[in-house]
């Protein structure tokens, strides 16, 4: 097991890889406890639960939003959950970040912690204290920052996962080692198969490989003003594609790499041989290396971006691998990029 620690404004919070369902009970204060899962997630672990109520969600990103919250909190006042209670979110990251928030708000804050169940949510969704919901289906409008006491990330819950929930991980992971650790992008290189064969070894190094990064950027910019942008390379065009595409958030992520290291090209900051590695590597994850949507809505969809400022958005660029770089792209220069670029991927795809 490994431990890394995020010191926030709120709280330390602790994130321990490798380290089991079955023993959350010592990392539990002694308050009485409340669990949110979902409903792939209690039929499956529900008896190795800490015995304790459970509220049970939906799934899917339909279900990440502000009335699901609102039930939730119901569920909590009719339990007669107060500030002395602990709230436990158990699964990927819907469930975190559904929990997160609905534990920050709820009397003003009740404190919380995650077991993270998705490959996508241990490498990158419980980590960090971004807890939020989607409005209107645009990704993650309403929200806040709160760290979680505590996170365990179980690898062995990865073995339950769908095959293609591995793969969304993957995308984050590939993220991470863009930015910020070119040996990282180099390890999955050589081991992504036996990553998506569930091999335990590989993926607990790709696990703590990606929180030491995500930490580490947490650390130096919790509320997200600098640094921490970073962590949104390929989110911009990402969301947009899972606004108008809704076929998993890494695979959408993996769509926004692909264009963000497209536009890094087309702005000279890399070469097309960097391009053709990341999209190797995104391929070779059994991730889409493409980006095909009508321009009109991919517009419409970042305009509704957290990162937009006026008429202009932050935009998470590469100068290498393992370097990232964030620059203000206008909209009209954004526009024309996604124009060219939605027109070559639909040639290429003809
Ligand atoms: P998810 O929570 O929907 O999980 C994917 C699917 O796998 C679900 O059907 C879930 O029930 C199932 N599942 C989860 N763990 C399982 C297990 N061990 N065994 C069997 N099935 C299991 O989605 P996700 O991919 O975990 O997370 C995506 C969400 O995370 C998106 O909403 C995204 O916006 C958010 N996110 C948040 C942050 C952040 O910093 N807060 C960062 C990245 C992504």
């Amino acid at each position: 097991m490994q431990t890394f620690s995020i010191k926030g404004e709120n709280r330390i919070s602790a994130v321990h890889v490798g380290e089991c369902l079955s023993n959350v009970e010592k990392y539990l204060p002694d308050r009485p406890v409340v669990i949110i899962t979902d409903e792939n997630i209690a039929p499956l672990y529900q008896e190795h639960f800490p015995k304790a109520p459970v509220i049970t969600i939906g799934t899917g990103e339909k279900n990440k939003i502000l009335a699901t919250v609102e039930s939730v909190l119901e569920q909590l006042m009719a339990l007669g959950c107060d500030r002395s209670w602990f709230i436990l979110g158990i699964g990927g990251g819907i469930v975190c970040d559904l929990t997160g928030f609905a534990a920050s708000i709820f009397l003003r804050g009740v404190p919380f912690a995650f077991v993270s169940t998705s490959l996508l949510s241990q490498v990158d969704a419980s980590v960090g204290g971004k807890n939020g919901v989607n409005l209107s289906s645009y990704k993650n409008m309403a929200g806040v920052f709160s760290q979680p006491e505590f996170v365990i990330c179980d690898i062995s819950m990865l073995t339950t996962l769908p095959k293609e929930e591995i793969a969304n991980g993957m995308a984050e992971i590939i993220k991470h080692g863009l930015i910020a650790d070119e040996t990282l992008v180099t390890f999955l290189e050589s081991h992504a198969q036996k990553a998506l064969n569930l091999d335990h070894d590989v993926l607990f190094r790709l696990v703590s490989d990606s929180v030491a990064i995500k930490s580490a950027i947490v650390q130096q910019d919790e509320k997200e003003t600098g640094e921490r942008r970073k962590l949104n390379f390929g989110h911009t065009l990402g969301h947009a594609a899972e606004t108008l595409d809704p076929s998993g958030h890494g695979r959408a992520v993996a769509k926004g790499i692909h264009a963000a290291c497209m536009l890094s090209c087309q702005l000279g900051l890399i070469d097309k041989k960097v391009v053709k590695r990341t999209d190797d590597l995104l391929r070779q994850c059994q991730l889409p290396a493409n980006f095909s949507y009508p321009s009109d809505q991919v517009m419409k969809a970042v305009s509704k971006d957290k990162k937009r400022q006026g008429d202009s958005v932050y935009f998470v660029l590469l100068e290498a691998i393992g370097k990232a770089c964030i620059r203000k792209i206008s909209y009209d220069n954004l526009n024309h990029f996604i124009m060219d670029l939605c027109k070559e991927s639909h040639i290429g795809m003809l």
